[in-house]
């Protein structure tokens, strides 16, 4: 463990000197940058490596590894151990309970569908869950999300967009904070900037069209993005890799 400590540390400290370059590039405060680290596939004992070094933010893209992680996490450091558990993956409606039961932050919410269910469970528990819409800016078939390829011109596809941020809102229970996306995969940079610049772009229309809801979150970037991410503007990016290294399984 003592190993696994350092090694941990050492790419904490690379990531975190990268993050704080591409923040100045761009004239912004390193602080304002949360690094949520990915454990999806990594079991308990690694969560509980990265809380020693510092770290608090940890992702899960299933809401059923969320859950059972979070159990083991909480035996061994109990209630108190100031970890805030996000929810990064797409949400499928059967799973909605144990999301609203365990996860404490949403970046995944694709549909009102799953808003409703997600709302019903909280008004039962009388917990509250703040979320992020999903945006497919991209247009890359495998993204989920509320379709946002076109809105800077497509009218239609803005007012569906301002729409559903209003209806999410109205949800008891639920908090809309702002928007995540996901840049391509293995597209050049340019195109990947593209995707995260009009994100933002996005994310400042509608804080002027939907002021029902806070804008002041924006997820975007992973392993491979991250710094492109943080120069137009993320204020989370999802870390797996360059934390934990390869996963065994995707
Ligand atoms: C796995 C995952 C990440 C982290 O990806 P890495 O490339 O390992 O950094 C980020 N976001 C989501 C939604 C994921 O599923």
């Amino acid at each position: 463990m003592v190993n696994v400590t350092a090694e941990l540390q050492e790419r904490l400290d690379d990531i975190e000197k990268r993050i704080k370059w591409a923040a100045e590039r761009v004239q912004r405060d390193p602080r304002e940058i949360t690094l949520v680290a990915v454990t999806k596939t990594w079991p308990a004992e690694v969560v509980i490596a990265a809380h020693e070094i510092g770290i608090r933010h940890f992702g899960e893209n299933r809401a059923e590894e969320l859950a059972e992680k979070r159990v083991q996490v909480e035996q061994r450091l109990g209630p108190d151990s100031g970890i805030t558990w996000h929810l990064i993956g797409p949400l499928q409606s059967r799973k909605t309970t144990l999301a609203a039961d365990s996860a404490d932050f949403f970046h995944a919410l694709d549909r009102q569908k799953i808003a409703r269910r997600l709302s019903d469970r909280l008004q039962e528990t009388g917990r509250s869950l703040p979320v992020l819409l999903e945006v497919n800016v991209s247009g890359e078939d495998s993204k989920h999300g509320f379709d946002a390829t076109h809105w800077e011109e497509d009218e239609s596809q803005r007012q569906a967009l301002r729409q559903a941020a209003e209806k999410v809102s109205a949800f008891p229970g639920l908090e809309v904070c702002g928007l995540m996306t996901m840049a391509p995969w293995e597209a050049e940079t340019e195109v990947v900037q593209g995707v995260f610049r009009r994100t933002h772009a996005l994310a400042v229309w509608l804080e002027e069209m939907a002021p029902e809801a806070k804008w002041t979150v924006l997820s975007m970037g992973m392993t491979d993005d991250f710094e492109l991410a943080v120069e137009q503007g993320a204020t989370h990016i999802r870390i797996g890799r360059a934390l934990f290294g390869p996963r065994a399984t995707p």
